[in-house]
């Protein structure tokens, strides 16, 4: 494909990019001092070069918090509870099920899984509640336990991490979310959560997930007080590792998932600055010249609402996401108003931003192409006669 002429005011470092030339830490960084128009507009020709130009896509899934009791205290969460608070609970898998049946119902795909880290759950809990699932409902893929708890099952129940992810997979897991990635530099996350996964953890236990087939995605979250540099060297981690995924196991992050931090209800309210809707636009246009290697990127509606998600379609993203019938833990920090959208409305900012909706699995491939006429979004052609 040959690049189109873009006017650029004279950044050679854009100018690289938008050749799919491979930009260096000092390069990244220096995007941030660049304008903004002109930095989305070649993430937007690279968004069309590495995802199909025309579709954008979204999942139908659910998540399921499946306890709140959590012993890692981040400071930017308001979701957890310790196990003597009134409102901590454990939930039973009936009650997963039903939370399922209501997915079924909507023609949903996946379920995303995370917990509080829950010190008094056994490893049965976990591997009977993945049994549960699957042969209860063997059609929804289970993405479940991100890294954090993956880390406390692994020095918990005295496995290798090799054979705490067999165990899960033979129970049934199909994948990890790519939660507890933020800011994967440790001075930053020292700060934010001193319990938290560190960095190094993060990347042996996806790179251990991948080596075992594993589904992983990658993340991100600005707002903290991370540097341009800081961000810049969490964007190139998960570029390299993603070169180590696909390069060794064939298989790396699906996708890139970015969102800025909310605090309120949390002990960092009024102490990290968190990131405007410009700076959450900025980001993703960088992410998506940055990750060279990871093409599709996701706008995050819960964090910045439909109208910015509807934008960031021009700033580097090719996904909106899910639709999450039930989202618990940005919510309970704020966030945008709305924590869960209807497939409706995700086809609307689609169509209304000029692409072609389609419904997608986890792997971003498409597997339906909503009807837009039944739902109203186009009228049918009236005869000349
Ligand atoms: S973000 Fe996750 S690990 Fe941290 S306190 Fe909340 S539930 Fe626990």
């Amino acid at each position: 494909m040959t690049v189109p002429e873009l006017k650029l005011s004279g950044a050679s470092v854009l100018e690289r990019a938008a050749r799919g030339e491979r930009l260096t830490h000092a390069d990244v960084t220096a995007l941030y001092d660049l304008p903004l128009p002109d930095v989305a507009a070649v993430a937007h020709e690279l968004r069309t070069r590495r995802a199909n130009p025309d579709v954008v896509t979204y999942l139908i899934d659910r998540n399921i918090n499946y306890t709140n009791v959590c012993n890692v205290a981040c400071n930017f969460c308001a979701f957890y509870r310790t196990k003597r608070q009134k409102d901590s609970y454990v939930l039973d898998y009936e009650q997963i099920s039903a939370k399922i049946r209501e997915l079924e119902a909507v023609g949903g795909t996946r379920i995303l899984m995370q917990g509080g880290v829950n010190p008094d759950l056994p490893l049965d809990y976990y591997t009977g509640l993945l049994r549960h699932i699957k042969a209860h409902h063997p059609t929804i893929r289970i993405e479940a336990f991100s890294p954090e708890e993956v880390l406390f099952m692994e020095r918990t129940f005295g496995l290798t991490l090799d054979a705490l992810l067999d165990t899960l997979i033979e129970a049934g897991l199909d994948g990890l979310p790519g939660a507890g990635g933020e800011i994967l530099e440790d001075e930053v996350r020292a700060k934010a959560a001193p319990a938290r996964i560190r960095s190094e953890d993060w990347f042996r236990i996806i790179d251990a997930a991948q080596r075992k087939g594993l589904y992983t995605i990658s993340t991100m979250v600005i707002g903290f007080g991370e540097t341009y540099a800081q961000r810049a060297a969490h964007l190139l981690k998960i570029r390299e590792q993603q070169d180590r995924g696909l390069g060794l196991y064939g298989n790396g992050f699906a996708g890139f998932a970015m969102w800025t931090l909310q605090t309120e209800h949390t002990r960092l309210h009024g102490k990290a600055p968190g990131a405007s809707a410009y700076e959450y636009l900025q980001q993703l246009a960088i992410a998506r010249i940055a990750l060279d290697n990871v093409p599709n990127i996701q706008a995050s509606w819960p964090a910045q609402g439909f109208k910015v998600a509807g934008a960031a379609l021009y700033y580097g993203a090719n996904d909106l996401g899910s639709t999450m019938l039930e989202e618990n833990v940005v919510s309970a920090a704020g966030g945008h108003d709305r924590h869960r959208a209807t497939e409706r409305e995700l086809i609307r900012i689609a169509h209304d931003a000029g692409f072609t909706p389609a419904q997608r699995n986890s792997f971003f491939q498409v597997i339906r192409y909503p009807d837009l006429m039944a739902l109203g979004l186009v009228e049918a052609a009236v005869s000349a006669d």
